[in-house]
């Protein structure tokens, strides 16, 4: 059967640059329009800021032009969204037809060739030419009146601030892109009983283009059993380089076969996944068929790999996670599945700790993980081995998907990780210890307001804008909690999206 091993690279992706001008202007103030476009690309493209690359088209100057321009972008699958600017009047009627046949996420870049005004030299040719000022309020204006949700970036090309806002929301529009063509695999249900995992999979496919369906748990365990003793010896040299692995996991240990049978796992999930061409899975420990052990380390491995994960059938949060790994492609730090579990409530230095059952992915640590083995109370299985970290200090963002019936709401709250206030010499999990903004109380609270999840991707790649952005192009509500949330305003913010949300899908 055909292997597909997933890509979590934003390599493959293009962003189209549009220009806008008219006829109007004469063949020599156009070639200078094109010339000035050309260099600004040239500019962000290389930006360090600027992962995706950055791909000028010729200047638009009719209407058909540019609704052939929009058909274009939609129909290219490498092609994550466009930016348009208005280096001269671009009459915005000529862009109905297109932003309104665009499919595809559009920023708005509100820019100009010079920084500086040659004061001395402006004549009435240079501000033919550069007129941006009032052509892109023309562009604006079109884009508001036909409700075309954008990001709209103001500065200089060479300003790092707007070369760091393009590319977060390049960012962005690769999670969306990455989710537009994500399936996900679900081997066994939702936690029995449990709600908040549970949602509209037929909704999350119109609004974020990923498959989500259903597998029966021992076409995986058929997989994992499956496992050559060869690439099963291969799988363990590899994780005696790449951990710290207890004496009692290693060759000739007391419990070597419980991580032999860990490798199995991963390499049966790996071949499952591979196979079907899905990028995000979920697990549930009330059904593992044939499995003997929960899945812990293979699961932590691959989704430090870029696969998203759900514990517990929980495959809104698995989405999360992959959307997160894509979006953080070649940055420092990861994205995790991750679960508020117990508090630190010392009056004014509060803490959340925040772990799973097994399923943290260590590329929250840059330190070595220990491979190590331990009892899971639930469940009713063997043993599970697992990869035990503590999540890197430094800024990061948690963020919850719910299904409020008519809608999904995404929840984020800015934290800072910080190190645990004592060792934690008993806990046998991947962990992050975190203060949440603005404080603990606010934020609980507004979480609670919210009805966000237990569950989380933890993200310490990216920060809450790319989220922004993302809840943006995918037209979905976000909440966001951070320094300058106030809870008054948080509830006011919450009642208010009710109504905004209802009203914004058409009675
Ligand atoms: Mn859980």
């Amino acid at each position: 059967m055909t292997r597909t091993p997933l890509t979590t690279s934003l390599d493959q992706y293009e962003v189209w640059f549009l220009t806008g001008s008219q006829n109007l202007y004469g063949e020599e103030t156009l070639r200078q329009v094109a010339a000035q476009s050309q260099e600004i690309v040239a500019a962000l493209d290389a930006a360090g800021d600027v992962p995706v690359k950055l791909v000028w088209q010729p200047v638009l100057k009719d209407s058909e032009s540019i609704r052939r321009a929009a058909l274009d972008a939609n129909a290219a699958d490498n092609v994550i969204g466009v930016v348009a600017w208005m280096h001269t009047f671009s009459p915005a009627k000529m862009w109905i037809a297109g932003l309104d046949a665009l499919q595809k996420p559009l920023a708005h870049l509100h820019t100009q060739a010079n920084v500086e005004l040659p004061w001395g030299e402006i004549d009435f040719d240079f501000m033919n030419l550069n007129q941006a000022a009032h052509g892109d309020r023309e562009f604006g204006y079109i884009q508001t009146r036909l409700g075309v949700p954008r990001k709209t970036i103001v500065g200089h090309a060479s300003d790092p601030r707007v070369q760091q806002e393009l590319g977060t929301w390049q960012r962005a529009a690769a999670g969306l892109a990455a989710s537009r063509s994500l399936k996900l695999a679900r081997f066994g249900d939702n936690m029995r009983y449990v709600a908040v995992t549970e949602g509209d999979k037929t909704e999350a496919e119109l609004r974020f283009g990923v498959q989500v369906n259903t597998w029966g748990v021992n076409e995986l365990a058929d997989a994992v059993h499956a496992a050559s003793d060869a690439e099963i010896d291969l799988l363990v040299t590899e994780y005696e380089d790449l951990y710290d692995v207890v004496p009692e996991l290693r060759r000739g240990g007391d419990r070597h076969d419980s991580l032999r049978y860990g490798a199995a796992i991963e390499l049966g999930l790996r071949s499952f996944l591979e196979e079907g061409g899905f990028g995000a899975f979920t697990t549930s420990f009330e059904d593992l068929g044939a499995l003997r052990q929960l899945p812990g380390l293979a699961v932590q491995r691959l989704m430090a790999e870029g696969y998203g994960f759900g514990a517990e059938g929980d495959w809104k949060t698995a989405v999360l996670v992959r959307i997160a790994n894509v979006m953080g492609a070649g940055l420092p730090g990861g994205a995790s599945l991750m679960e508020d579990y117990t508090y630190d409530m010392t009056p004014g230095d509060e803490l959340i700790l925040g772990a799973h059952m097994l399923e943290v992915s260590p590329s929250l640590t840059t330190s070595k993980p220990t491979l190590e083995i331990h009892p899971l109370g639930i469940g009713g299985k063997e043993d599970p081995v697992r990869l035990v970290f503590t999540a890197d200090s430094g800024p990061a963002v948690v963020v919850a998907m719910s299904d409020m019936r008519d809608r999904f709401r995404l929840t984020a709250n800015v934290v800072e990780n910080v190190a645990p206030r004592h060792p934690l010499p008993n806990l046998p999990v991947g962990h992050a210890v975190w203060k949440p903004a603005p404080d603990f109380a606010t934020s609980a609270a507004a979480w609670l307001t919210a009805g966000a999840a237990h569950h989380t991707v933890m993200s310490t790649a990216v920060g809450v804008d790319v989220f922004r952005d993302f809840a943006e192009m995918a037209k979905v509500e976000l909440l966001v909690i951070d320094d300058d949330t106030t809870l008054t305003g948080f509830q006011h913010e919450v009642r208010w999206n009710q109504a905004y949300y209802r009203l914004a899908q058409g009675l």
